[in-house]
């Protein structure tokens, strides 16, 4: 007999890391034999897989259908496993370890020879990162390896920020889903090049320029990072970013047009007509809702996401990055 349809997909709930000690412990054999277990981080929910285990990587990548010269970033557990994933590690990549992690900070090093090249994209170098969400960090210790996990939606697609949204894109793909409820940042990691003594930024994140706190030498658009030259975040409608000021006109000459308008705008803002898909207070509240509000549009059946410029402050850059590669066409 052959299993006909989808693979049914499990999911395991896990809200405290010590009363849950037996999911976690099997989320982190899963992890160690080569399966793939998608898990909530404190950015967005992510797609993992044991760094070192090839095969267990090529999923990850035929999964989300992400191309494969798009590098995957390598979570830890603790900052002292660095050097398991390491091959040199500068005095910045280790200052900027000490005060960041575990937390939304990416810092690129040089790979360790033994990495497998499919993990790394075939570059010589390795994003590495320790996770702050106590549900990631339990699960990887349990796994006793470094994991590769990107953000666990299709390649292309908005991130994870619930168990939902991973199950609606991977469902089929997942080997075991836990979920955390939703994620507190919303937004991806910030990704550091600490490979000399000059920082530079490869991709806005959650970590602002503000903390991190030193004049970077690069910037993300002239040192990108593999994935950006990829379209991303994009859901199914238009995305559209307007100044606050010309929403309410903007919605009007969509419903002359006969179009379905939804706006994402700061909570006082009323746009009699289109449909509020969020609200948000600030933009920390922006970022944590973003990506839920893109997918929420599609099945809102909007044909054009209005969304209100915010200030390019603090985690306002990464919005913005955010929100015009979801509005780029
Ligand atoms: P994701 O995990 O899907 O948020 O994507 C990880 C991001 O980190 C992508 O933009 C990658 O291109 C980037 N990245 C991964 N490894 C490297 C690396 N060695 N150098 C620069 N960027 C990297
Ligand atoms: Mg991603």
């Amino acid at each position: 007999m052959h299993a006909i349809g989808r693979r049914p997909l499990t999911v395991l709930t896990i809200t405290d890391v010590d009363a849950d000690r037996r999911a976690v412990d099997r989320a982190g054999a899963m992890l160690r034999a080569g399966r793939l277990v998608a898990l909530p981080t404190e950015t967005v929910y992510g797609l993992g897989a044991n760094a070192y285990d090839d095969e267990a990587v090529r999923r990850i990548f035929l999964a989300k259908g992400r191309p494969a010269d798009n590098p995957l970033i390598v979570h830890l557990a603790a900052a002292d496993h660095l050097d398991r994933v390491a091959a040199t590690i500068s005095p910045l990549a280790r200052s900027l370890a000490a005060r960041f992690w575990p937390g939304p900070l990416t810092i690129v090093v040089d790979a360790a020879p033994g990495l497998p090249d499919v993990t790394i994209g075939g570059l010589t170098t390795v994003a590495v990162r320790v996770p702050a969400h106590p549900v990631a960090r339990a699960v990887i210790a349990a796994a006793g390896v470094p994991v590769a996990a990107p953000s666990a939606n299709r390649s292309g697609r908005p991130s994870p920020t619930t168990a939902d949204h991973v199950a609606a894109d991977l469902a089929e793909h997942v080997d075991l889903l836990i979920d955390g409820g939703p994620t507190g940042l919303g937004v991806e990691s910030t990704v550091v090049d600490a490979r000399t003594e000059h920082p530079v930024i490869y991709r806005e994140g959650a970590l602002t320029r503000e903390q991190l706190g030193f004049a970077v030498t690069g910037d993300a658009t002239r040192a990108p990072s593999p994935g950006t030259r990829y379209r991303h975040y994009a859901p199914t409608c238009e995305v559209e970013i307007v100044e606050p000021e010309h929403l309410a006109a903007r919605a009007i000459a969509l419903q002359a047009e006969g179009l379905r308008a939804g706006t994402v705008a700061p909570s006082q803002l009323h746009t009699p007509g289109a449909v509020p898909i969020a609200r948000f207070g600030d933009v920390d509240e922006l970022a944590r809702d973003l990506y839920r509000a893109l997918r929420d549009a599609e099945s809102a059946d909007i044909d054009v996401l209005l969304c209100t410029a915010v200030p390019e402050t603090g985690v306002g850059r990464a919005v913005m990055d955010r929100l015009r590669r979801a509005a780029a066409r």
